[in-house]
C-alpha cells in the first residue's frame, strides 16, 4: 500500500469511528476539536503541502484533495481550519528566504500551532484593489486596514495577510494576539466548529526581513494566480465529501422508516433527484481532477448540488428532513450555504465561466 493509500485508510477509520460518533453524541458547540485536530497532526495532515526537507508529507495534489473529502464526509469544520492552515505555506516556500522557511515551515507542517489567512475584504475585485496596506512612515513599516473574513482567526498563532505595498501584493506574517490586531468574531448560520472573524490592523509595525516573506522585495502575484484552480478545487472536494454524508444521513432516516408509512411516490421522485444531482456532481468533480473541466465550474456545480440536495432531502423527509435526532442533514443544510460564498461566490464563478467558454454545441 502506498503512503498516501494508508493515510486515507487511516483518515477513513478516524472520521468513521471517531468524528461521526462524536458528532451524534455531542451537540456540535460541545464537540471537543481539540481532539481532533490532535489526531489530525499526528496523521501528518498539516505538513500535507510542504516537502519532506521541512519535516512535510510533501503529498500529491490529488491526495490533498481525497483527504479534504474525506475530513468534510466527517465534518465541514475540519477541512476548512486545514485548508486555512494550509493556505500559508504556497507563500513561504514561493517567496521566503531560507531563514523563513526554516523558521515556520517545520512548525507549520506539525501543527504545532494553526495558522490562518487574511486575503477577503469587501469590495475587493483583485489585489490591485485591496485596502490592505504597507505604508513606511519615518522608515518603519506599518501595515493597516482589515481582512473581513479569516477562518481560524481566533485559534491561530499566526495569519498570512495579504497586502499592498508599491503597487505589488506582499504576504506578510502577522501575530494575531498584538494590541494592534483587533479580532472581531463574526455571527453566522453554519460552520460553528471553526472560527470567522474580521481582522483590522492598526499602525501594526512590521520587522520587514522577517514579518514579510521574502522581505521588503517580496511580491505574491504568481502564488495568488497559480492558487486559483488548486482552491477552487478544495472547495469541489469539500463539497463531495459532505454531501455524501448527507445521502447516508438519508439513506438511515429512511430506512428507520421501515414499518411505517413508506415513501410517498412524490418523496421518492425527489430521492431520484437526489441521485441524479449527486451523480452529476460526482462526475463533475471527477472530471475536474482528470484535468478535464474546469476546477471553477467543478466548485460552483458541487457546492450548488449540495445545497439543492439538501433542500431535496428535507422536502423529501418532512420534519424528519428538518429535525432529528441524528442531526446531521440539519447540521449540513446550514454549513452548505457556506461553499456558496467562500472561495468566491458562485455568481463570481458563473460569471468568469461565462467569460471564458466559447458556445460550441
Ligand atoms: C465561511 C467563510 C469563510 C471564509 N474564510 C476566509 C478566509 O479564511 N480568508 C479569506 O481571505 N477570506 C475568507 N472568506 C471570504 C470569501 O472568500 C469571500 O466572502 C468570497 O470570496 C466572496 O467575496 P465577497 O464577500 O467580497 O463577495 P463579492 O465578490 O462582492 O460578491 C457578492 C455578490 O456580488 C455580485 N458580484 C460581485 N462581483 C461579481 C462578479 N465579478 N461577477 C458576478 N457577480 C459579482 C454577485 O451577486 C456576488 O454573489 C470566507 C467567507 C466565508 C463565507
Amino acid at each position: 500500500m502506498s503512503c498516501e493509500h494508508e493515510l486515507l485508510a487511516t483518515l477513513r477509520r478516524f472520521v468513521a469511528e471517531t468524528v461521526g460518533p462524536a458528532l451524534r453524541e455531542s451537540s456540535e458547540p460541545s464537540v471537543d476539536r481539540k481532539e481532533f485536530l490532535g489526531r489530525m497532526g499526528e496523521m501528518g495532515l498539516f505538513g500535507l503541502n510542504i516537502p519532506r526537507r521541512y519535516g512535510g508529507l510533501e503529498a500529491d495534489p490529488i491526495s490533498i484533495l481525497r483527504v479534504m473529502e474525506e475530513l468534510s464526509r466527517g465534518w465541514m469544520c475540519l477541512p476548512s481550519v486545514l485548508g486555512s492552515h494550509m493556505r500559508a505555506a504556497p507563500y513561504i516556500l514561493a517567496q521566503g528566504t531560507e531563514k523563513q522557511r526554516a523558521e515556520w515551515l517545520p512548525a507549520l507542517a506539525r501543527g504545532e500551532s494553526i495558522w490562518a489567512h487574511g486575503y477577503g475584504e469587501r469590495r475587493l475585485e483583485d489585489s490591485s484593489t485591496m485596502g490592505t496596506n504597507i505604508v513606511m512612515v519615518n522608515g518603519a513599516y506599518r501595515l493597516n486596514g482589515q481582512k473581513d473574513w479569516v477562518t481560524n482567526a481566533l485559534e491561530s498563532e499566526r495569519i498570512v495577510v495579504v497586502a499592498r505595498f508599491q503597487e505589488r501584493p506582499v504576504a506578510v506574517v502577522v501575530n494575531p494576539a498584538r494590541a494592534d490586531v483587533t479580532l472581531q468574531d463574526l455571527e453566522r448560520p453554519g460552520m460553528k466548529g471553526v472560527s470567522l472573524c474580521r481582522v483590522s490592523f492598526q499602525d501594526y509595525e512590521l520587522d520587514p526581513e522577517w514579518d514579510i516573506v521574502g522581505g521588503p522585495e517580496g511580491d505574491v502575484s504568481d502564488v495568488l494566480r497559480q492558487s486559483h484552480g488548486p482552491k477552487a478545487l478544495a472547495f469541489a472536494a469539500r463539497a463531495v465529501g459532505a454531501t455524501k454524508s448527507a445521502l447516508e444521513a438519508c439513506r438511515e432516516i429512511t430506512q428507520s422508516r421501515v414499518g411505517q408509512r413508506p415513501l410517498h411516490p412524490v418523496a421518492q421522485h425527489r430521492w431520484g433527484r437526489i441521485v441524479v444531482q449527486w451523480q452529476a456532481s460526482k462526475a463533475i468533480y471527477e472530471s475536474a481532477l482528470a484535468g478535464q473541466s474546469s476546477p471553477a465550474a467543478a466548485k460552483v456545480f458541487c457546492a450548488e448540488s449540495m445545497r439543492e440536495i439538501l433542500e431535496q432531502a428535507v422536502a423529501m423527509l418532512g420534519g424528519d428532513g428538518y429535525a432529528h435526532p441524528l442531526g446531521t442533514l440539519e447540521r449540513l443544510y446550514r454549513d452548505a450555504l457556506s461553499l456558496t460564498v467562500a472561495g468566491g461566490t458562485s455568481d463570481r464563478h458563473f460569471t468568469q465561466i461565462a467569460a471564458e467558454t466559447q458556445l460550441e454545441f
